[in-house]
């Protein structure tokens, strides 16, 4: 056969015995209608001939003929059987018969010997595993390879060293709806893939029995199903086939058709790289909507979940799926909180059809918890109301529920480690009893306002240390739950007068400070001397009605290069004027 030319290949031709290389024959015969082609081939070797794959007796009276065309029967000495399927094996009790030689032996791996010994054969088994694998024509070495779970756990193919031909067996065979003997070009691959995703178990099987493969000079793949693969497209097959996933298409039960298995299964793959490549629930439920749009016009998906709170939070694209606290409508509240044993007795699916308006329906999946097997959320695609629910949906759907379980699950406990984190941090920065920074914030964050400030003399540093004016008093007479009040009431009013970006810190029992920025020098007594009213003006309760808490307070300006220890003692020594000079009053270096 000339590869070179390979499209040119004349129908009438199938009807003949066709050589493929060397002393090697196509003997197959096509089937019409069928996807399914399955192909024995002859290797020609005088009177140790073999024939691979013999078919079943839809076909092998064709089979016959064309080995008669080539070889008397008789000359054939082994019978190689990749595995045990009745496409291969049907026909071995009427080859049985046919055979008139004492030496002619069925090869195959003893896994299959095990089922193919129920046919209770006469000729005997020739077993590959006691062979090494080989078999020596007399001048013409075959060897095996061993290809377990592709896809029978017994399975291996033939390599004819000769002229480098693979009978593959099952690998590389392919559905072909437009068939022809030979692959035209590399369109073949995809009636290859469907078959792969269809009939193999796994890719991480596929490649490592591809790794084998790939290792012998092959120069043409003659497999089983679909078609002969020339010399110039066994390099670019091997690769697409490295790539591809199988295996998926046992989650879908019901369906039958090869085209929308694979469909389904496509999906099934991106919903599970959804899942392992992204870990942001806005992003995963953003791809899953995408992945629904394949098959349904999905306008959005929304979330609704319960927290550990009992509060009922919700997720939809307008907030970026954000959670935000939000209660569900009464028909999707019922679903909320069902436990998985009624569900599965009340509804047939595992969705359920919900009106939610003239024009448009939700498919509510409800997301059972792992545990205790209650739908802590459900799931709702919206789309437009005359949308059939078609089979293809129903699967999609069924196998949606998982993944979104999962993300969600995921989603909640990183909120929950957020919203620690966040806690635990602002203990860290703020003091307990009146919520403003200590000491350890304020070391951190002047150093950043300090380092603007040596950089950049027109960006000011104002400190305002203030101190409460007679306060052991106050908790002498008051209390301290009282002399507390007063500590928080004037914190309050160190925040409330001062901008979101001036930075007030409690330095411990009644003195406060105040780091003012990019205020000028009179602004920043203006400031001081507001907060210092502000205080003296606070209103108290009970026992306090008609006490007037007063503070004093020392500014400064920081100096270029100053350390924070010097500026802050600069403006204690300052306090300390102003407390002496009768408290109640702003001291500052202001020239
Ligand atoms: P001066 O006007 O000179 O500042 O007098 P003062 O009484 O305000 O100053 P002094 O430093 O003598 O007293 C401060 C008191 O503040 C002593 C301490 O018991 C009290 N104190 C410190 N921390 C707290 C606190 O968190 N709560 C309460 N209620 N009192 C505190
Ligand atoms: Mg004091
Ligand atoms: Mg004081």
């Amino acid at each position: 056969m000339n590869y070179d030319d390979p499209i040119d290949i004349n129908p009438l031709q199938y009807d003949h015995a066709v050589a493929i290389a060397d002393g090697i024959w196509w003997v197959g015969f096509y089937m019409e209608n069928d996807v399914f082609q399955c192909h024995p081939y002859l290797i020609e070797h005088g009177d140790q001939s073999v024939l691979l794959d013999p078919g079943s007796s839809l076909t092998f009276n064709h089979t016959l003929r064309k080995i008669e065309e080539v070889i008397p029967f008789s000359k054939i000495r082994y019978f190689v059987c990749h595995h045990q399927d009745p496409d291969i094996t049907g026909v071995l009790p009427l080859i049985d018969k046919l055979i008139s030689r004492d030496d002619a032996v069925i090869v195959t791996h003893w896994r299959a010997m095990a089922l193919l010994k129920h046919y209770a054969l006469k000729t005997p088994f020739w077993l590959v595993e006691e062979h090494e694998w080989k078999l020596d024509l007399g001048g013409r070495l075959l060897r095996f390879v061993y290809t377990p779970y592709l896809h029978f756990p017994g399975a291996f193919v033939t390599f004819d060293t000769d002229e480098g031909v693979l009978f593959s067996s099952d690998i590389f065979g392919g559905f072909s709806e437009n068939w022809s003997l030979v692959a035209k070009d590399e369109s073949v691959f995809d009636g290859i893939r469907l078959f792969h995703e269809h009939y193999m178990p796994s890719r991480e099987i596929l490649i490592m029995g591809l790794s084998k493969l790939e290792a012998l000079p092959i120069k043409i793949i003659a497999p089983q199903h679909g078609s002969i693969i020339p010399p110039h497209l066994v390099g670019f097959i091997m690769g697409k086939l490295k790539g591809i996933d199988c295996g998926l298409y046992l989650l879908s039960e019901t369906e039958t058709g090869i085209h929308r298995l694979s469909l389904i299964n496509r999906i099934l793959r991106d919903i599970m790289e959804t899942m392992v490549i992204y870990r942001d629930f806005h992003d995963i439920a953003n791809a899953i909507t995408e992945i629904a749009r394949r098959v349904l016009p999905v306008a959005t998906l929304e979330f609704y979940a319960v927290g550990d709170d009992g509060a009922v939070i919700y997720f939809s694209p307008a907030n970026r799926y954000r959670a935000v606290a939000s209660n569900p409508d009464s028909g999707l509240a019922k679903i909320l909180g069902v436990d998985r044993k009624s569900w599965i007795t009340e509804n047939t699916r595992l969705y359920k059809e919900i009106d939610m308006s003239e024009e448009v329906k939700g498919l509510v999946i409800p997301l059972f918890s792992p545990v205790r097997q209650v739908a802590n959320a459900i799931a709702i695609f919206y789309l437009d109301h005359n949308v059939p629910i078609t089979e293809d949906i129903s699967q999609m759907l069924k196998h949606l529920d998982m993944p979104l379980e999962v993300a969600l699950e995921r989603e909640f406990i990183y909120q929950r480690l957020d919203m620690e984190r966040q806690k635990i941090y602002d203990q860290s920065i703020k003091d307990q009893l009146t919520g403003l920074y200590n000491r350890i914030y304020m070391r951190d964050t002047t150093k950043r306002l300090f380092s603007l400030n040596d950089r950049d003399d027109g960006y000011i540093v104002a400190l305002i240390m203030f101190d409460i004016d007679h306060f052991k008093k106050i908790n002498d007479t008051f209390g301290h739950v009282s002399g507390d009040e007063v500590l928080r009431k004037v914190a309050e009013e160190l925040i409330n007068q001062t901008r979101k970006s001036d930075l007030a810190v409690r330095l411990g029992g009644e003195e406060f400070i105040v780091f003012l920025v990019g205020l000028s020098v009179c602004h920043a007594l203006e400031t001081a001397e507001r907060i210092r009213t502000s205080v003296s003006e606070l209103q108290f309760d009970g026992d306090m009605k008609n006490y007037r808490v007063t503070i004093s307070a020392g500014l400064t300006f920081r100096k270029q290069q100053e350390n924070l220890d010097d500026c802050i003692h600069r403006a204690d020594v300052l306090l300390y004027q102003a407390k002496n000079g009768g408290r109640n009053r702003t001291c500052s270096d202001i020239p």
